[in-house]
């Protein structure tokens, strides 16, 4: 049992005379969650329960003690204790939490000073990215009615961003990511493959979406709305499945270099990359190939509707009818809004009946994720 007369002293004890000797007058302070001395209540009940917890299994021992006539157990030295070893583990507490705190700002700080200009970088092609991706989204989704003018501006747009990016890196020669050769840098660190990888993966983003923004401009007499969307899915898989190659060369310098008695350790590193990294490949490939099927085929939502059968407007685009088609749940629209609509949702816009496969990617977006590794 801990007690303060000094002749058996704890751990808890050596710790408050250090804190002592740093702030004095701490073992004498007031409790700061508990209620103070004017109002000291709540603290002893909460007091009262941690002792009993603490007595409890020593009862017996106590009780067999007294019995033999040789009980020296202060009820009052061992409140003292509990309640003082409590108030050392939370002073503790909240001395490493701050000091973890200030660790981290100080770690943040050398971060963004050594690598503020690639994080400023990094974010404005973030930015852009999203920007874009948002607006050709919107632009597809106004089928005809789409603004020419507009998707031409971020063609030009993305491209001088990509440009902006390798003439302020020129002497890096990042490009050269696109085509699985080195950039030039002295030594390939953690640092400088996520950087070279980062970027490389935001221009092929940035080629994707410009693709499809010369998908979106093309003339709907030459691609139909509801071929678009899967020219759109078919751009978007061949993009994932390129992108998954340019980080290869780039990880696999990075096991390997300085290696001279780690070879077999690097070796190791470096299969198990390239095998995951071929397995992705050849899921992206499947799902390519699918996408590719589905833009080859012709796709029926339903058939050709009657007079008898379509009513006074389609409920989609609150207009006259065009080309109508009947979806097997019996609901009647035009047939490029409902190819549209197709692109974005599974079911029928009325009756929520399953209609259409997996929606992803028809609808113009490019993924999100940066492919790192
Ligand atoms: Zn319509
Ligand atoms: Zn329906």
């Amino acid at each position: 049992m801990a007690t303060h007369d000094g002749s058996d002293p704890t751990i808890s004890d050596r710790l408050n005379t250090v804190l002592e000797s740093f702030i004095p007058g701490l073992s004498t302070m007031e409790d700061p969650i508990l209620p103070g001395p004017r109002d000291n209540r709540g603290r002893q009940r909460a007091e009262e329960v941690i002792i009993n917890m603490d007595n409890e299994p020593q009862q017996s021992e106590r009780n067999s003690s007294a019995t033999a006539g040789a009980s020296n157990t202060n009820p009052q030295q061992d409140e003292e204790a509990v309640g003082g070893g409590l108030f050392d583990m939370r002073i503790i507490h909240t001395m490493s939490d701050s000091k973890l705190i200030i660790f981290a700002l100080i770690l943040l700080a050398k971060v963004l000073y050594d690598h503020g200009l690639g994080l400023l970088v990094f974010v404005g092609l973030t930015g852009t990215f999203g920007h874009h991706n948002v607006t050709l989204k919107r632009q597809v989704s106004l089928k005809h009615h789409r603004r020419a003018p507009m998707l031409a501006l971020m063609l030009i747009m993305l491209f001088f961003s990509s440009f902006f990016v390798y003439y302020v890196f020129e002497d890096q020669e990042l490009y050269k990511c696109l085509i699985f050769q080195q950039p030039k840098f002295q030594t390939f660190d953690l640092w400088t493959v996520l950087w070279c990888t980062g970027i490389t993966d935001y221009i092929l983003k940035y080629i994707t979406i410009s693709i499809k923004c010369v998908i979106g401009l093309l003339p709907h007499a030459a691609i139909s709305v509801k071929r678009k969307g899967r020219a759109f899915l078919t751009v978007e898989q061949a993009s994932q499945l390129f992108r998954i190659l340019p980080p290869i060369p780039l990880w696999v310098t990075y096991f390997n270099q300085d290696v001279e008695e780690t070879y077999i350790a690097a070796y190791i590193f470096t299969i198990a990359y390239v095998l995951s990294k071929a397995y992705v490949f050849y899921v992206r490939f499947t799902s390519m190939v699918v996408a590719i099927k589905q833009l080859l085929s012709e796709v029926q939502y339903g058939v050709a509707a009657t007079k008898d059968q379509i009513g006074d407007s389609c409920p989609i685009c609150q207009d006259d009818y065009t080309n109508p088609i009947q979806l097997n749940c019996k609901h009647v629209f035009c047939e490029d809004c409902v190819g549209l609509w197709f692109d974005r949702e599974r079911t029928c816009p009325m009756c929520r009946a399953k209609i259409a496969d997996n929606p992803a990617w028809r609808d113009g977006s490019t993924s999100l994720f940066i492919q790192f590794f």
